[in-house]
């Protein structure tokens, strides 16, 4: 009965910060203040890193996030979409910006098997912004005020300092578990629309696994922002078990052909 009660009272402290959270992101920071802060990091963003110049391997990334950006829409309308492979064999991570800059490393390309991977990975990040996580995170972390500073004028070094923390550079994981849960589900949700087979997110977090086990010393964290952890895979179980998904497709072939340059 106490442990009744216990559970019952922990719930609802639960639900009432993810509402509360939710609520100051969107009182917090307005969907202008997050376009241009997210405009002002891609630029520090592509100071830093080199897109990827194969143009063909962008158009085909590009292509594959289009349809599970545009089933995004109904979620969160009014996002313009910019994916960009960044040129870095040895990071394996993607990332997303405030307002719609999705970024994936060339490492996890490699590192994926099919496509229906990537799609699962891009279709995370998706969900982050649509989640508005970034942008509550980044008002969570340096305020509110110096945002909308920053989103109206110029404060290069700060930036530089946000693009690299957002880019998975600095120590600490990005984000709570809940909006890692979240961004998971919604991930989920596009990812099966598209037809992609959700189980592909079980054989990525695999395959990063025992990539970890005989990783090379020159590799990178991998995936640091956003840890296969025990319960992200047992919710992604739980979704797969209730949305009745009993396949879909992986297109291995297109994918080996479509990124052979960089495995090579
Ligand atoms: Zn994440």
């Amino acid at each position: 009965m106490r442990l009744a009660a216990f559970t019952l009272a922990l719930t609802l402290t639960l639900a009432s910060c993810a509402i509360l959270r939710e609520q100051l992101g969107l009182a917090l920071v307005s969907q202008e203040t997050e376009l241009e802060l997210g405009r002002k990091l891609s630029a520090q963003i592509e100071k830093k890193e080199k897109p990827l110049a194969d143009s063909r391997i962008q158009a085909y990334v590009r292509q594959l996030v289009a349809p599970i950006a545009q089933r995004s829409l109904q979620d969160r309308p009014g996002i313009v979409y910019q994916v960009t492979v960044i040129d870095n064999p040895k990071q394996i991570n993607a990332f997303a910006l405030p307002g719609g800059y999705v970024y994936v490393y060339s490492g996890l390309l490699k590192a994926a098997d099919n496509e229906a991977e990537l799609a699962g990975v891009m279709a995370h990040e998706i969900g982050h912004v649509v989640g508005r996580h970034s942008a509550n995170q980044l008002a969570a972390q340096y305020g509110m005020e110096l945002l909308t500073q920053l989103a109206l004028g110029e404060d290069a070094g700060q930036l530089g300092e946000m693009a690299a923390s957002l880019a998975g550079a600095g120590a600490m994981a990005r984000f709570s578990r809940d909006d890692e849960r979240e961004a998971d589900e919604y991930g989920f949700r596009y990812m099966t629309a598209c037809g992609y087979d959700p189980r592909a997110l079980l054989t990525f977090f695999t395959r990063l696994e025992q990539l970890e086990k005989s990783r090379p010393s020159d590799l990178e964290r991998l995936f640091a922002s956003h840890p296969p952890t025990p319960e992200r895979v047992s919710l992604i179980e739980q979704m797969i078990t209730k949305a009745g998904v009993s396949g879909g497709k992986l297109e291995r072939d297109k994918y080996q052909k479509s990124v052979a340059s960089l495995k090579r």
